[in-house]
């Protein structure tokens, strides 16, 4: 830049929320007297279309050719005043932003002291303002192809509205069919829906539609490549079964050699299956799979049953050699749908989940109301002698929720309503029961909520205010022990069954997706959002999207609005056909590079790779930047030996006079 640099300062009043700390007027003029300054200015909102015009007139009318916006964060509007001064023809990248909210006006209360320290943030963006160099963005084409991870109701809705905006959707899920924890649900709070009629409609949708390849029982490997263009490569593990020959007609599983002695995953392990298998009864596909570690066959080398399932199968579908096949394909972004965990009851051994078998979770009495679960929908508890019907339930809210104890904080949202709609399904089938709730709070924030719980209560369902501390045995009865909190009196509840109200967790998994997608947990360890408020779909890398519980406890309205979001957000790279990659990158200096290969090691992105160049006539490795990859962190340059790499504008020789500018470097 041979340009003598002008700057104008834009100090922002943020409402009152710098102006009533800072003194403003006095870091106008303070900022007037700085170096190469031309123009200082305050108003009411910057970011505001008249704030923005400020800046843009003065570019046009004073000449100016560097701008330092004193304000809030970059990370909110850095964009907004990139944008404003490249439409007033200016460079977008001769912009330094000067937090005077976040880290002034905000932790400071004593306006001298606030004043000083902002006069001395404008100095120092000042000083960098004036040594910033004109960089590009670039464009790379995106591929129209977008991957779903996960086929629970959140990846079945993303993947559909993809598909139907016209682009590829590879819909990868774990489990042999789609239909996550949704599938399991009898029925659906508050408007108390068949969970099964409206989800198996999706189910069938995204399994016949033209752009959606679903891809169950698969895994995926590993993810290359940036935002537009990455590289995926998924492993369809071998089911045992030709997938095009199979009727499903399960004669196979009547025929097994271990026919109903397997625990039902589908049915929380109350159920059976056999060890080739339909997971339930609308699964999607319709496709039978053998599970290998139950299988004698594949376990132990002999089935020793004659017929056997191979036998029996009329369509010959069932091939005992078939193996795990690798997929590979590019696609140009990628929404994270991997679900949630039902917190492990055994955690809190006080409540008797591992002791007694009448204590069960809700999930547990999900199947149990269910008209297709296990007790074909009846509620029957053993006595130790035979099947009865409970007269007395007792449901505790609130398991491995708001509990330090088991490291979770959060509140997860469904159990209040789960509870009270299992109440009343309960009520519906054991009209004398006696049922009551032991509650904290509740919870009932959802449209139709807090109606469908006073339902619940005309029911005769009682809610008790206390948490538990325990369950004992006495006789043949489930003592619960309490505190009644409203009354301060001590309770000990003789019931026939306990019902735990168990949250939500992040799935056990969840490191896997983390590493391969270079993601961040939050503190309550579900993925972290890129802005709680503002990019609650995004993540911290570009091109890659959250939906569903994964990204924190939900009900299903939340579920499908954020699956949503999150295919509306996937569909914009897919849509332009084209990616913007930031300028603000790290560059080798290819003349200096030792080739040592520390940045490689500590770049958290993957973004640098070592290459080999010709140096006066000698072949030398030096490393090379991914541009695409690169998030200009910085963490390279503080680990090369030799200041090889650094990010454009954060080079020393712009940085250091910003930091002596603060008075911290002499
Ligand atoms: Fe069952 Fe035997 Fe077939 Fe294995 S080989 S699925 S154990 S019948
Ligand atoms: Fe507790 Fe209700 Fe929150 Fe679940 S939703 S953790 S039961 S307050
Ligand atoms: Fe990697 Fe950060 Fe260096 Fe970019 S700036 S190459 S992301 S370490
Ligand atoms: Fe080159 Fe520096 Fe990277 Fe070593 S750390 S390879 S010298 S850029």
């Amino acid at each position: 830049m041979t340009d003598k640099p002008k700057v104008g300062v834009y100090i922002c009043h943020c409402g009152i929320n710098i102006s009533s700390t800072v003194d403003v007027e006095a870091v106008e003029e303070f900022a007037l007297k700085l170096p190469s300054v031309k123009v200082a200015r305050t108003y009411s909102y910057m970011c505001s279309d008249p704030g923005q015009a400020l800046i843009k007139e003065d570019i046009k009318e004073q000449g100016l050719n560097r701008i330092v916006v004193a304000s809030c964060s970059p990370r909110m509007h850095e964009p907004t005043f990139r944008k404003a001064i490249q439409e007033a023809g200016l460079n977008p990248y001769f912009l330094e932003m000067a937090n005077i909210r976040e880290q002034c006006s905000w932790v400071h209360e004593e306006t001298e002291e606030a004043t000083a320290k902002a006069k001395k943030l404008i100095t120092a963006s000042v000083a960098k303002v004036r040594l910033l160099e004109a960089l590009e963005a670039k464009e790379v084409d995106a591929e129209p192809a977008a991957l779903v991870i996960g086929a629970g109701i959140a990846g079945i809705q993303a993947a559909l509205d993809i598909a139907d905006a016209g682009f590829k959707t590879y819909l990868v899920e774990k489990t042999p069919s789609v239909g996550g924890r949704m599938a399991q649900l009898d029925k659906t709070f508050p408007t108390l829906d068949c969970s099964a009629c409206i989800l198996t409609p999706k189910m069938v949708d995204c399994a016949s539609h033209p752009n959606i390849e679903l891809l169950s029982y698969s895994e995926v490997e590993e993810i290359g490549g940036y935002i537009g263009n990455f590289d995926v490569k998924v492993r369809k593990k071998a089911r045992y079964v030709d997938f095009d020959k199979c009727t499903g007609c399960g004669e196979c599983a009547a025929e097994c050699r271990v026919a109903n002695r397997i625990p039902n995953e589908f049915d929380q392990g109350m159920g059976k299956r056999s060890a080739i298998y339909l997971p339930f009864p609308q699964a999607v596909p319709a496709k039978y799979t053998i599970d290998p570690e139950n299988c004698l066959y594949l376990s132990k080398g002999k089935c020793g049953k004659s017929p056997k399932c191979q036998d029996v199968c009329g369509a010959e579908a069932i091939n005992f050699e078939q193996e795990d096949e690798i997929v590979e394909f590019k696609v140009g972004a990628i929404i994270v749908a991997t679900g949630f965990d039902p917190f492990d009851a055994s955690r809190k051994p006080e409540y008797g989940y591992d002791d007694y078998p009448n204590v069960i979770t809700g999930m547990e009495m999900e199947r149990l109301v269910s008209a297709s679960g296990p007790t074909g929908g009846k509620v029957m508890i053993s006595n130790g002698e035979e099947e009865i019907e409970p007269k007395e339930i007792a449901f505790i809210k609130c398991v491995g929720s708001r509990d330090e104890s088991v490291g979770n904080e959060y509140c997860s949202r469904v159990c209040c309503m789960y509870t009270a709609k299992q109440a009343h399904l309960i009520r519906d089938k054991l009209p004398d029961a006696n049922i009551r709730i032991y509650y904290m709070d509740v919870r009932a924030f959802g449209k139709g909520y807090e109606e469908f719980y006073d339902r619940v209560r005309r029911e005769n369902v009682r809610y008790i205010r206390g948490n538990p501390s325990e369950i004992f045995k006495r006789g043949n009865k489930l003592v619960v022990k309490a505190e009644n909190t409203l009354t301060s009196t001590p309770v000990e509840d003789e019931v026939d069954m306990v019902v735990l109200g168990v949250g939500l967790e992040p799935r056990a998994e969840m490191r896997k997706v983390m590493d391969l997608l270079r993601l961040s947990q939050s503190p309550d360890k579900f993925f972290l959002e890129a802005h709680p408020k503002l990019r609650p779909v995004d993540t911290a890398t570009d091109g890659v999207f959250l939906a569903g519980c994964c990204q924190g406890p939900k009900d299903i309205p939340d579920t499908v609005a954020q699956a949503k979001g999150a295919a509306s957000s996937a569909l914009i790279p897919l849509a332009r056909g084209k990616v913007t990659i930031d300028a603000q990158v790290a560059e080798v200096n290819e003349a200096t590079c030792r080739g040592c290969g520390f940045c490689v090691e500590i770049c958290p992105y993957t973004a640098i790779e070592m290459t080999t160049v010709n140096r006066f006539g000698h072949e030398v490795e030096v490393a090379r930047v991914n541009e695409a990859l690169c998030k200009g962190c910085g963490s390279c340059s503080a680990a090369c030996l030799s200041d090889s790499i650094q990010p454009k504008s954060f080079r020393d020789r712009q940085i250091l006079p910003q930091i002596a500018a603060l008075g911290v470097l002499k």
